[in-house]
């Protein structure tokens, strides 16, 4: 599974970082980034759960 973010509508809640370290970063005055692809697979749940989480639906698992 591979993860992105779209950078347009990311508005940098700290969110995904937070519940996903492994495959989200928010780097200091950008919007969030994957740093992991494909996403581990221990990290799906963790991933999903972001993804579910994000308030303006930024992030894709496809
Ligand atoms: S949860 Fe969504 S809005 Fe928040 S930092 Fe991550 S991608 Fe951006």
């Amino acid at each position: 599974m591979h993860a992105t973010v779209n950078r347009q509508a990311c508005i940098r809640c700290g969110l995904c970082p937070s519940l996903c370290p492994e495959v989200f970063i928010l780097p200091e005055g950008e919007t969030a980034q994957v740093i992991a692809d494909p996403v581990p697979g221990r990290c799906l749940v963790a991933a999903q759960g972001a993804a579910d989480s994000c308030p303006t639906a930024a992030i894709s698992l496809h």
